[in-house]
């Protein structure tokens, strides 16, 4: 149900879903700590979408959301975290468009830097293909295969693929990243020349278990592009909690000393 004259993305969540979206307090998923300060809390309703253009993840979720920073290895991460059961709200197809245009797959839109650093890294003639995780409507894999790359995106949207395979992208599957092994069978690859995460790592429910799926299929020298917020960066710096990245999809802020 989309709700709200004026707010852009917005879906109200039903209240039957928010009492069944249990929150979980984790673990650091880097070193297992359970020790932890909290570093920002904001209680249900924070964010007044009458007042704020929001988005159906960032406001109004009926739950509170709280980010905490592991004792020892300082990750900051959301804990308690959304039960999977709430996934669907934290990703309302609702707001996926039914039809693609040509500024969904424009040179000039948020891949091509990624695509000019795998230009440079990648070996178009070395074995393998280049894998995008999180490829929404499959934009990247389609300009890389037109630039000479075997790609191939996986996007956990159904609807993104559909549309997506409407407009006429074939590089595209869906599915997440424990589908891999089945979805490399099906396209008959067996290794992984770079594997390409775009602002996805930070809505990752078990990072490191993904990356060792991934690993799998890599070989010594094989790359791994990951582009995501930095919560060192002068935009957390300045605005703290008001920072335009902290919502609830996102259950991980890593900065460039984590890794
Ligand atoms: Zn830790």
């Amino acid at each position: 149900m989309i709700a709200g004259v004026g707010f852009r993305n917005f879906v109200e969540v039903p209240k039957e879903a928010i009492k069944e979206a249990i929150q979980v307090t984790v673990p650091c998923a880097i070193c297992g700590s359970t020790s932890h300060s909290v570093q920002h809390i904001f209680p249900e309703e924070h964010f007044d979408r009458h007042f704020f253009d929001t988005h159906s993840w960032d406001a109004n979720l009926g739950l509170e959301l709280k980010l905490v920073k592991c004792s020892d290895c300082e990750l900051i991460y959301q804990s308690p975290r959304f039960n999977e059961k709430f996934l669907d709200w934290l990703y309302p197809e609702e707001v996926i468009p039914d039809m693609l245009t040509a500024r969904h797959f424009s040179a000039d839109n948020k891949y091509a830097y990624i695509a000019g650093e795998i230009k440079k890294y990648v070996s178009k003639k070395a074995t393998g293909v280049i894998v995008d995780i999180g490829t929404r409507y499959g934009a990247l894999p389609r300009m890389l295969e037109k630039n000479g790359f075997k790609s191939f995106g996986i996007e956990m949207s159904s609807k993104c693929v559909s549309v997506a395979k409407k407009a006429g992208v074939t590089q595209i599957e869906q599915g997440k990243v424990e589908d891999i092994p089945m979805l490399m069978m099906l396209r008959g690859e067996d290794r992984i020349k770079a594997v390409v995460m775009t602002d996805l790592i930070e809505h990752l429910l078990t990072p490191l278990e993904d990356l060792k799926i991934l690993a799998e299929y890599q070989l010594p020298g094989d790359k791994l592009f990951i582009k995501t917020m930095d919560i060192d960066s002068l935009g957390y710096r300045l605005f703290r909690g008001d920072w335009y990245y902290i919502h609830g999809q996102h259950t991980f802020y890593f900065n460039a000393l984590c890794y």
